[in-house]
């Protein structure tokens, strides 16, 4: 046993979530098929613990698609902002002839 039992116990939730180290995966193991009283730690653990989440740590991010939902992105923003200034500039010259009509 090269774990001690308290830093075990803290590893056990790591383990059980499956984002461990394979490092600690392999120790908590080798503890538990060793330690009785961490073992039993573990079971009342998995019984009491919330379903595990399904986390995914690839870094094989679709950072294409999101690059190009940001291009899309700034190209609407710059066709809104450039609505907003031809209306406003529509509404400036229709004042303004207005202003002469009188
Ligand atoms: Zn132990």
């Amino acid at each position: 046993m090269s774990l001690n039992c308290d830093i075990v116990k803290d590893l056990v939730a790591l383990y059980h979530d499956g984002v461990a180290s394979e490092a600690s995966v392999a120790e908590v193991k080798a503890h538990l098929k060793e330690c009785k009283s961490c073992r039993n730690y573990y079971k009342l653990y998995r019984l009491s613990a919330p379903p595990t989440l399904n986390y995914n740590f690839t870094a094989t991010g679709n950072y294409g698609e999101l690059a190009k939902h940001m291009r899309v992105r700034r190209l609407w923003m710059l066709v809104a902002a450039l609505s907003y200034v031809s209306a406003s500039i529509c509404a400036l010259i229709m004042l303004i002839l207005r202003i002469k009509r009188k």
